[in-house]
């Protein structure tokens, strides 16, 4: 007799296929790269975040390799118990080196992972007595970090400074907090961070910028989205992941010394939680090599490329792509069954992308979400929009 708890959780289930909206996982049995092996068959990937290529890079696989018969395989203990190697500490004064154009009296403390540090940052820094304003199409780690955080929430449209000025203006809170994803997950734009933090000065608000997409990929020296933008601040708390362009794992936040240090005293999502793998944070460190030498700046510009040759080459009068100049190229399709429909042409061809539906993505706007990576050469990305422009055909 299956009980009244397990019936019930199998009928939303079935609700879940019938609405099209059941998600499955693939499985692959290669690196990381553009040719993977997934569930038997070679594919040619654009669906993976590790956008400079570094996944599978020698160099980053040999420190991990090194890292981890130096510090062996876990970390055994959160941070401060005794999880904190030399790796981790050699990684947080790496990381606040190279952000130090960007941060005034900058420090970094390292995470799990970015959803870890967006929850840390929204329950430590922020309480009832705040008030929130996210960007609508924040990523769920913002979300959820905000719920965590009890603070009062008000959520400004996509892009809309304007209609931020003014909610910031009719604010009478003690506390207030900016919160904005720097390129946006799903759509691949870029938030207005330059107009976001001169009203943060106006508003005497923080500005939290979440480049998950963009640390690694922008910017000259691929310091990420602050970069870009040319902006400097003591109000600036910066979130980079290290497990997109950095291609290993984990999250950092960068910020003034005194919010590192209130992170580290108060964090929960920081205090509770164990280390990751001191060789984790060993194999970053030559990551962050990579990234700030001149073979970041090659593979930057090599990804720059691709993304024009991607963009000119699809026939737009067939596809409606939304306007995105970084690795982040999306195909609206519109309803689920149609979405998942044209990724299965695609698998079929022997092109595995990314298709997004609700509620990662609003109620009929499922799309295909390519990402290209500066591992893919312009031969395959040729292959890719030759695909695409024959499937309309
Ligand atoms: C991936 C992502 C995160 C979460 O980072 P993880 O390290 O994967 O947990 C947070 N914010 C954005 C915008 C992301 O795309």
């Amino acid at each position: 007799m299956t009980t009244r708890l397990i019936t019930s959780l199998q009928q939303r289930l079935h609700q879940l296929e019938v609405r099209g909206l059941r998600r499955r996982r693939r499985t692959t049995d290669s690196p990381c790269a553009p040719q993977v092996q997934v569930d038997g068959h070679t594919k040619l990937a654009f669906c993976s975040n590790d956008y400079l290529g570094l996944a599978a890079h020698p160099q980053v696989i040999a420190a991990l390799r090194e890292g981890a018969s130096r510090y062996g395989a876990g970390s055994g203990a959160s941070h401060l118990i005794s999880g904190h190697s030399r790796a981790h500490a050699l990684l947080e004064e790496r990381l606040a080196e190279f952000m130090a154009p960007d941060i005034e009296a900058a420090r970094t403390l390292t995470f799990c992972t970015g959803y870890l540090a967006n929850l840390a940052i929204l329950s430590a820094l922020t309480d009832r007595d705040t008030d929130l304003f996210c960007e609508q199409l924040n990523h769920a780690s913002l979300i959820d970090g905000a719920r965590l955080s009890r603070a009062s929430v008000q959520v400004y449209p996509h892009g809309a400074v304007d209609q931020l000025a003014v909610m910031l203006a009719a604010s009478r809170s003690p506390g207030k907090m900016v919160v904005t994803d720097s390129v946006f997950s799903m759509d691949g734009d870029l938030a207005p961070l330059a107009a976001l933090l001169a009203l943060c000065e106006q508003h005497d608000a923080w500005l939290l910028v979440d480049d998950a997409h963009g640390f690694g990929v922008l910017g000259q020296h691929g310091r990420g989205a602050l970069e870009h933008a040319g902006i400097r601040s003591q109000r600036l708390i910066y979130m980079g992941t290290l497990g997109k362009a950095a291609g290993v794992g984990g999250a950092f936040v960068a910020a003034h010394e005194s919010v590192i240090e209130w992170l580290l005293q108060r964090a929960r999502p920081y205090i509770y939680s164990t280390a990751t793998p001191p060789a984790l944070a060993h194999a970053l460190l030559t990551s962050i090599d990579l990234i700030a030498g001149t073979e970041g700046v090659h593979r930057r510009t090599h990804l720059r490329n691709l993304i024009g040759e991607f963009r000119s080459g699809l026939q737009l009068q067939h596809w409606h792509c939304l306007l995105s100049e970084t690795p982040i190229q999306p195909v609206i399709i519109g309803g689920n069954d149609e979405t998942m429909a044209a990724a299965a042409s695609l698998y079929e061809r022997g092109y595995w992308v990314g298709a997004i539906r609700p509620p990662t993505v609003p109620v009929g706007t499922g799309r295909l979400r390519i990402t290209l990576s500066a591992a893919h050469s312009r031969d395959e990305v040729a292959q890719l929009v030759g695909a695409f422009n024959g499937l309309q055909a």
